[in-house]
């Protein structure tokens, strides 16, 4: 068998890897896919995608805000460190929106932690 035979290699369009064969075995793509699966939707889908990730992550601070307030809150000297997360992130927000979290605080999240909280006590003890 003769050694200096060149292995036909070509570029997935996909994702640029060199590969021989019918199927890039990086991304999957067949040997004859074009290259603009990208930028399919352009601007206007990673605007979206952007928004929905931007959403998500205030939904993971508010979460995670929420979930500080109420340990800082709860009785007992445990929970310095929660405290004092929270006092800095009390910096970084706005008085209104702070103004308007307590406010929903008394109207909504009291009960409901509340609600939480006796499901915990019956389930454990
Ligand atoms: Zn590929």
């Amino acid at each position: 068998m003769p050694q200096n035979v060149r292995k036909v290699y070509i570029v997935c369009r996909r994702c640029k890897t060199r590969f021989a064969g019918d199927y890039c075995p990086y991304c999957g793509a067949e040997k004859g896919t074009p290259v603009a699966l990208r930028s399919h939707g352009g601007l206007l889908s990673g605007l979206l995608r952007f928004l929905l990730s931007l959403a998500l992550l205030a939904a993971i601070l508010l979460i995670t805000f929420i979930v500080l307030d109420y340990t800082a809150s709860a009785e007992g000297d445990r929970h310095g460190a929660a405290r004092a997360i929270l006092d800095s992130a009390r910096y970084a927000i706005p008085q209104s929106v702070l103004d308007y979290y307590a406010e929903l605080k008394i109207q909504f999240l009291d009960s409901w932690i509340a609600a939480i909280k006796d499901f915990f006590v019956t389930v454990f003890g």
